[in-house]
């Protein structure tokens, strides 16, 4: 068969089992990871014929995706922020809507500055990378409670060639006394407990404890909120991704909290997504 014809049948087999809504795309991802070619060379390669072991070896992943593996583990890997990003389950997958919090944090710092830098539960790494790598001159800290996280970020620092964060086992601040930033940045888990939305999609191959935080979501950004003023220098921000219906309660405990010039950004797809203050 040619690969047409192989991306025309995985297509048709990926939509109709209800667990992808971007078949086509998909289905090239994979044959370009089979093959180990670029998206160009795939499309204008569309009449060669394909030996039946790369068939088999792409029919294999056609059925993990199939039974609803994120594309993100099949391929080992994820595009954030225009990095490369090793991603396994030990880790939340990096989304598009988390870039809007490290455009806020690079907002904050001046490239010309030292800043001290912290990201709370780092997972992959991918938010504490992107800010070390636009901002060689800070010192990021990246903590996280998971040690298997831990081992992805620091592979991911490594075969990223980014020297300036340093990886930390670290239940938010409970390794962090007397330390003081002035850019404190957190995508926590945030999800409602009984959110019908962890039972669907990748959500259901992530690790639990990245994505759910109590009854409202908001447990763990309570947490972190009571305890940030501690390890912020003065006009020091701390920064937040939340749901798209947080934003209001994520401002209201800030204020509770004495933050000041508090904001919230919108993501790509128009939802509020990011929330900061600064220390007074
Ligand atoms: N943005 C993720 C989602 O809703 C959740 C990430 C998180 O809880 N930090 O799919």
């Amino acid at each position: 068969m040619n690969i047409h014809a192989v991306l025309h049948e995985a297509t048709i087999a990926l939509k109709a089992s209800n667990n992808s809504d971007e078949e086509k795309l998909e289905a090239q991802l994979l044959l370009e990871h089979v093959l180990t070619v670029n998206h160009a060379w795939l499309i204008t390669h569309a009449d060669d014929e394909i030996n039946s072991e790369t068939d088999q070896q792409f029919e294999a992943l056609i059925q993990r995706r199939i039974s609803g593996e994120p594309i993100a583990h099949i391929l080992g890997e994820r595009e954030f922020y225009g990095l490369a990003f090793k991603v396994t389950p030990d880790t939340l997958i990096p989304r598009p809507d988390t870039e809007t919090l490290v455009e806020a944090a690079l907002a904050k710092i001046s490239p010309s500055e030292t800043a001290r830098i912290l990201d709370l539960g780092t997972g992959s790494g991918a938010i504490a990378l992107a800010i070390a790598k636009d901002r060689p001159n800070a010192n990021v800290i990246a903590v996280d409670a998971s040690q298997a996280a831990l081992s992805v970020s620091q592979e991911n620092a490594k075969a990223l060639n980014i020297h300036n964060v340093q990886f930390l086992l670290s239940d938010w601040f409970s390794t962090l006394t007397n330390q003081h930033f002035d850019v404190i940045v957190s995508n926590p888990p945030y999800i409602e407990q009984d959110d019908v939305h962890l039972k669907q999609g990748d959500l259901r191959f992530e690790p639990i404890s990245a994505l759910a935080s109590g009854e409202d979501g908001l447990d763990d950004i309570r947490q972190i909120i009571l305890d940030a003023s501690a390890h912020l220098k003065p006009k020091g921000w701390l920064m937040f991704e939340h749901g798209y219906n947080q934003a209001k309660n994520v401002s209201t405990l800030l204020v509770s909290a004495h933050f000041r010039s508090i904001e919230t950004l919108k993501d790509l797809g128009s939802n509020d997504r990011v929330t900061f203050g600064q220390k007074p």
